[in-house]
């Protein structure tokens, strides 16, 4: 057996996986940034200042919360959500921000890029940005641009420039290629901050690692609050971080099941959606080797989801290979099921999750039914639903 809870290799592949598939100029910038993160990574100063960030800044820890309403109602499981939602910014991705912008700093860079597609990942390095005064540019699609107002708006008040990427679909894809072409160009002053756990090594582990502190808190907190560990661990995937940062610290529990649950969209057999462990297939995309959507000319499928952040056609290269390794299981929910799940929470429990949150809802809602009431699935509520809005109304054909 691999050891899962060391992966990646100091290349960056995880089994098959993962890896630096970049232009040539891209190769020495990767090996100084995984560099000096390895050296960050067991820094006790850079521990500590990071710890004190996520604590002042972000507000961490999140509090685990028994759903009680809703378990009782379903009449199975017991359901705990682990409250991303309640960080600074709504949702998991300013714990990966908040890492890579120390890092930033620590290597003297003036200027921060990243790509987003509904706009969280673009809000949470404007924020950090902001904070540090790092000049910062942000590309996204222009079909992004306008479904994401808000957001738009939101990084600009930050002080961001937000830059419209018009090639392709113009939606997440095309905004990452874009950052990559900038960061090739401006590498000397600039940090590009990936948002998920995908891309060129060092960006899956780095991801992986900030986003752990979801897990190593969760697993503390159940403990504490229940006595044993849960029986399955379920999130939403897109890139897959809110989802690797909650599993990775269970690996070695092997009495705890994992569940990352796809974008299914229209449905799988409609070839509307956006769920590349489980319906496509192994190639490579933005820098790594992994599960995509792809067809057989190697062209990128278009993909869907009601959930602008389950919208990308790619998956981390760790979920690729624990998909094969049998550790987690990927499953798909449809925008209808995740509709449901919103609302069902939304009238339970008084919270109102993110479309992405309520994928992971929705899997809990199909699970717990069947289960004993003294079984517990743990899952990660990775955002709020404030973005959301206009999507609901907008699908459920009522005005705002
Ligand atoms: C961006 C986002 C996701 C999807 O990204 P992952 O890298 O798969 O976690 C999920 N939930 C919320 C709330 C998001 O903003």
């Amino acid at each position: 057996m691999t050891d899962t809870t060391t992966f990646p290799d100091e290349n960056g592949h995880f089994g098959p996986y993962g890896g630096r598939f970049v232009a040539e100029t891209l190769i020495l910038p990767l090996q100084q940034l995984a560099q000096e993160y390895a050296n960050c990574r067991i820094d006790p100063e850079f521990i500590a200042e990071l710890d004190a960030d996520l604590q002042h800044y972000v507000g961490r820890p999140s509090p685990i919360y028994h759903a009680k309403s809703l378990s009782r109602e379903l009449g199975g499981a017991q359901i705990y959500l682990k409250r991303e939602d309640l960080n600074h910014t709504g949702a998991h991705k300013i714990n990966n921000c908040v890492g890579q912008a120390l890092l930033a700093k620590r290597m003297g860079k003036q200027r921060i890029i990243a790509e987003t597609g509904a706009g969280q990942h673009g809000v949470a390095s404007a924020t950090v940005a902001a904070r540090l005064g790092l000049e910062c540019d942000v590309y996204m699609g222009e079909t992004d641009i306008e479904r994401q107002q808000p957001n738009v708006y939101r990084m600009r008040l930050l002080g961001a420039n937000v830059c419209p990427v018009g090639s392709g679909a113009r939606t997440l894809k095309d905004a990452l290629n874009e950052a990559l072409r900038d960061w090739v160009s401006n590498i000397d002053d600039t940090f590009y901050i990936i948002g998920t756990v995908a891309g060129p090594h060092p960006y899956p582990q780095m991801v992986r690692d900030f986003q752990a502190v979801i897990g190593r808190e969760a697993r503390q907190q159940i403990l504490a609050m229940t006595g044993r560990l849960p029986d399955a661990l379920i999130a939403c995937v897109g890139g897959g971080s809110n989802a690797i940062g909650l599993f990775h610290p269970f690996l070695d529990d092997p009495s705890v099941a994992m569940y990352g649950v796809e974008a299914g969209g229209e449905g799988l057999e409609s070839g509307r959606h956006s769920a590349p462990l489980s319906a496509g297939r192994p190639g490579v995309l933005h820098g790594n080797r992994t599960y995509l959507m792809e067809y057989d000319d190697g062209q990128i499928m278009q993909t869907h989801s009601i959930s602008a952040g389950l919208d990308y056609p790619g998956v981390g290269p760790e979920h690729a290979w624990l998909k094969d390794s049998g550790r987690a299981r990927y499953v798909a929910v449809t925008d209808r099921e995740a509709l449901d799940a919103f609302h069902r929470l939304c009238l339970s429990e008084g919270i109102i999750p993110a479309l992405e949150s309520s994928h992971a809802i929705a899997q809990a809602i199909k699970m717990a039914a069947s289960m004993q009431p003294d079984q517990i699935l743990l899952v990660n509520l990775s955002g709020r639903g404030d973005k959301d809005m206009q999507s609901i109304a907008d699908a459920e054909g009522i005005g705002l």
